[in-house]
């Protein structure tokens, strides 16, 4: 899924719910209006409130310098998404821990894409590296992780779900700035507003850029004058995603960080972005390499993500520069490990505790294969307990007449035998 727009949704978590009061309140929409086109999830519908906000909004566009023909093309067919309002809701539904990511982030099927789509795109990736000094597997990561590698770059319609974001959001001023930001790029023709589209939050294209940053850092790669992260062609937005990131401090040649293996009783208040110490400290406080020698890349940081309870890692500088494009620890290292992958590296030797349930990933991805040999089909054996799991659960619950909670249980593991 995603960059800015996890960071995007992160940041708006409040706002989005009260978005969400605001559509179930009597300015909720009365009718369905029209479909965007790509399927019931982005279908608009009537609302006389958003129709009286987005008359006001267009005359503040105006007056921002948005052109007449800008805003009859861009508004064309536009509308209120109550869907975008309940994505939200499902994000904190199935908010996913930094196991989760890992796993989902370097899955064999991800891994496999991402060496295929490295070979694929070869000779841009070198042109790339060549022009801004990122390392294909770097940027093949960023990729792999904000759409799986152009697969999923969302399909709502920018403008509208922005537009219902800049109505129905307690953040109103931040959409709205990102709405005006999508109107100029459609002003300077990069792209239409019918082919504009991206994730609920207005996440765009193969590296989910929101607009302002599709502003400040977008490059036309390709040479034909538009700066397309659209297109099935991926040039210009992975150039863009190294433009991104090597202005915003990238470091050619380092690492984002190394898996370290800490002596036991180790003071985990060292932990902590913002602690920076030099290698040979950490080397000489017990920290070691969990594969070969301890490689020194400069002053890094010990983050313990999990509570502590998973692997352990040094961040370098380039750790930070990765936290521009999204401001998660799980992020990062999820790209960080998926980029390391690609370039021919070791899967991490820490381990998870058991979660909340008491299962480790071994019984989680056990209870998932089990489940799926029962006929009750979790979509993956990847460890991650995501809605069809939970789905397969209760259906597996009904079945055998057991109560039925969805949930995953060391019991369950133990009855499927
Ligand atoms: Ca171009």
């Amino acid at each position: 899924m995603d960059c800015f727009r996890r960071r995007v949704m992160l940041s708006l978590t409040a706002a989005m719910l009260a978005g969400c009061t605001t559509a179930t309140s009597p300015r909720a929409p009365a009718r369905r209006r029209n479909s965007a086109g790509a399927g019931t999830d982005t279908a608009t519908v009537a609302n006389p409130a958003f129709d009286e906000w987005l008359t006001a909004f267009r005359a503040r566009a105006a007056a921002h310098g948005i052109g007449a023909d800008t805003l009859g093309a861009a508004f064309r067919g536009a509308g209120y998404l109550p869907v975008v309002i309940e994505r939200d809701q499902n994000q904190f539904q199935y908010r996913r821990t930094v196991e989760d990511y890992i796993a989902i982030a370097t899955s064999q099927e991800r891994l496999a894409t991402g060496r295929a789509m490295l070979q694929l795109h070869a000779k841009t990736l070198a042109a790339i590296e060549a022009r801004f000094g990122v390392a294909p597997h770097v940027v093949a990561a960023i990729w792999g992780v904000e759409s799986r590698y152009g697969e999923r770059r969302g399909e709502f319609p920018v403008i509208s779900a922005l537009a219902t974001l800049g109505f129905a959001s307690r953040r109103a001023g931040f959409f709205e700035s990102q709405l005006l930001a999508a109107l100029r790029i459609l002003q300077r023709g990069d792209i239409s507003a019918r082919k504009m589209t991206g994730s609920w939050a207005g996440a765009m294209g193969h590296t989910q850029f929101i607009p302002t940053t599709y502003e400040s850092f977008a490059v036309d790669f390709d040479g034909d004058g538009r700066r397309d992260i659209w297109a099935d062609d991926p040039t210009d937005a992975l150039a863009s995603a190294a433009a991104y990131i090597k202005r915003s401090g990238w470091q050619s040649g380092r690492l984002w960080g190394v898996e370290v293996m800490l002596p036991q009783g180790f003071n985990t208040a060292l932990a902590g972005r913002g602690t920076a110490r030099s290698i040979a400290d950490w080397a000489a406080l017990g920290a070691r390499a969990a594969h070969g020698a301890l490689p020194d890349h400069g002053p890094a940081s010990l983050v313990l993500p999990g509570d502590g309870t998973g692997p352990a890692f040094l961040a370098f500088r380039n750790f930070t520069v990765l936290t521009r494009y999204n401001n998660s620890d799980k992020y990062v290292i999820a790209v960080g490990h998926l980029s390391d992958r690609l370039r021919g590296g070791p899967a991490l030797r820490g381990g998870f505790a058991p979660d909340a349930s008491g299962m480790t990933l071994t019984d989680r991805k056990a209870l998932q294969r089990k489940l799926t040999a029962a006929g009750f089909d979790t979509g993956s054996i990847d460890g991650v307990i995501g809605s069809k799991t939970h789905e397969a659960i209760r259906a597996y619950q009904a079945r055998h007449g057991l109560q039925v909670t969805g949930e995953p249980s060391l019991a369950l593991l133990r009855r499927l035998g």
